[in-house]
């Protein structure tokens, strides 16, 4: 500690490069102090330091690392009591660029494993950024002195050195219980459960918190859907709708709810925070959303069960293109989350492609078949079911050709649900659809690709970059890869982790051998194995602030690189 005070004071006033000297670890009287990365200039991204507190400095008990998910709500609520406490200690002292900033990678309204706090054998980390002060280019020694000496303390002080334990044991409550509606799901064969008072919208397209309750009518389980599943901490079981695997029809007129109510069915596959009104709607966690998605690059993805005989004899079980239409994104997409391992697809009609959706009796009789390239999702959807065991969530409004096919048809009205299941039945027997199935009888087969090292190549000039660029854009070398349509990308530090993770696979050379869900699987391991922070370089160091994706959201960055260059079963 005093060696740093110090340091401090020397190099008060010398160019910004002389805070170099900094870097390495400090005893505090409560913890460990790390500088592990120094900013070359006060604009420059923050540097990284690391703040090791003491078992014994901390009220953290065995209980709550008894399980990995316990351990991962424990750690997401360390950091958002250090978040909060950078808030409480109010605005840094002046500078130029960066000065004086503290900051840590702050979680959303998902628990998901990250890195910036880590609880290992009751010790914890907490990892932050911190802007080092300076005028223009001069060091402010007395102002870096401040924020080590007192704003960082002061920051865990309010945190991790005053954490309540009920809180903890709330949030870990809960966790258990969301655990506990997960494996009741596994055992019972459901794909969604929404529990009842459960609120689904959001405040505003760009916030992804609880609409007020005044304005928010939470959702009411129709009686011959409810399932109430009993959970751990409570006497009283949790009651909601459950969606069993199949083939779910969501209708209902418009405005009435139905893209609210998937929306939240497709973010259940992450756990949520208490007061977020989604903390019992959960999803089969290999769900995934399925929409159109015009312009993405496509490579050698087999899409022939859905597209065959393209005009100009265009190749579509190998299908590449760098510019795909609203139906082949949309096909592509689901091919690919096929190949992920996907145990469910969820769609909506708003941003589906019609064309791709349905083809009514008379489209047929005007069009004949073999002049349409497209079979629609319709007849297919029962044979993923049937051939793959892949169910599927579906809101559709518009087309009542898919009562022939759903399992559960569920309408919306008024943002409440109710079954019209047998209705929807009786409409579909008294007015026969005139359309005739498509197709063939079997899905069609689901070819394995194996990408090629020359995909990733993260070189830009002399230097690597691989960069996240917000939520829905990684920089890749020279090149972008666009995320913007992947919607179950919820968190920038997941994106972040992608990055990483992209640019593991080519630093160790992983490519060439293995196929897409080879390499995604054993990415699932090493993170079960060795935790996220693996994929970086500097994993002894400063993790990052990397937080958990899904093995579909990594697949979804793959699969949209410009670069990438894939081997398929059957061209050798
Ligand atoms: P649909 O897909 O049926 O056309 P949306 O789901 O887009 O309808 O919902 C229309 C509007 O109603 C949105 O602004 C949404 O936020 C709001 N809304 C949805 N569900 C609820 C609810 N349970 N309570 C209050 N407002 C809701
Ligand atoms: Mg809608």
């Amino acid at each position: 500690m005093k060696n740093l005070k110090q340091l401090l004071s020397r190099i008060d006033g010398k160019g910004y490069k002389a805070y170099k000297d900094i870097r390495g670890r400090y005893r505090f009287e409560r913890f460990h102090l790390v500088v592990d990365y120094v900013q070359g200039d006060p604009f420059a991204s923050p540097s990284k330091i690391r703040c090791l507190i003491p078992e014994h400095e901390t009220i953290i008990g065995r209980q709550w690392l008894e399980t990995p998910e316990r351990k991962e709500t424990l750690e997401d609520h360390i950091a958002r009591m250090v978040a909060k406490a950078i808030d409480r200690s109010g605005k840094h002292a002046g500078g130029t660029g960066k000065s004086g900033l503290i900051a840590i990678d702050r979680p959303g309204q998902e628990v998901l494993k990250r890195t910036a706090v880590l609880v290992e054998n009751g010790k914890v980390t907490v990892c932050l950024s911190v802007g080092l002060p300076a005028r223009g280019r001069k060091v402010l020694g007395r102002q870096a002195e401040k924020l080590f000496f007192q704003q960082i303390p002061e920051i865990l002080r309010l945190s991790v050195f005053s954490l309540n334990r009920q809180m903890i044991q709330a949030a870990v409550k809960l966790r258990d219980q969301q655990l506990a509606v997960r494996r009741y799901m596994k055992q019972h064969d459901l794909v969604a459960f929404v529990g009842d008072g459960a609120i689904l919208p959001r405040e505003s397209g760009i916030s992804d918190r609880p609409l007020p309750n005044q304005e928010a009518v939470p959702f009411e389980t129709p009686e011959s859907l409810r399932v109430e599943i009993p959970v751990p901490h409570r006497s009283a079981p949790v009651s909601g709708m459950a969606v069993k695997r199949g083939i779910t029809l969501i209708v209902g007129g418009g405005y009435h709810g139905k893209s609210t109510l998937l929306e939240a069915i497709e973010r259940g596959v992450y756990d949520h925070i208490e007061g977020d009104g989604r903390e019992f709607v959960l999803t089969d966690a290999a769900a995934c959303k399925i929409r159109a998605e015009d312009g993405r690059k496509v490579t050698q993805v087999d899409i022939s069960p859905f597209i065959k005989n393209l005009p100009f004899g265009k190749d579509t079980e190998r299908f590449t293109t760098e510019n795909a239409s609203g139906s082949t994104s949309q096909a592509a997409n689901i091919v690919e989350a096929l190949e992920a391992g996907a145990s469910a697809l969820l769609i909506d009609e708003d941003t589906s492609a019609t064309n791709f959706m349905i083809r009514d009796s008379r489209m047929q009789a005007l069009v004949a078949k073999d002049k349409e390239p497209i079979t629609p999702f319709i007849d297919k959807v029962k044979q993923l079911h049937e051939d793959y065991e892949v169910s599927t969530i579906l809101v559709m409004g518009g087309s009542g050709d898919y009562f022939d096919v759903a399992d559960t048809v569920v309408m919306m009205d008024q943002y409440r649900p109710f079954d019209v299941t047998e209705k929807a039945r009786a409409v579909a027997q008294s007015r026969r659809s005139e359309r005739r199935q498509e197709g063939g009888e079997r899905f069609g087969r689901i070819t394995e690709r194996i990408p090629l090292p020359v995909s990733l190549n993260s070189k830009k000039g002399k230097k690597e970059k691989v960069t996240a660029r917000g939520l829905k854009r990684i920089q890749y070398g020279t090149k972008d890869i666009e995320l913007e349509q992947v919607e179950q990308l919820v968190d920038a530090s997941q994106t972040r982790a992608i990055g990483e993770i992209l640019h593991d696979l080519e630093k160790r050379n992983r490519l060439g051998g293995k196929s897409v869900k080879q390499l995604l699987d054993e990415i699932e391991e090493q993170i079960e194995r060795h935790g996220l922070a693996s994929f970086t370089p500097f994993a002894e160091q400063h993790p990052g602030e990397l937080a958990r994706p899904r093995i579909f959201e990594i697949a979804a960055a793959l699969n949209r690189m410009r670069t990438l260059q894939v081997k398929s079963q059957g061209n050798g």
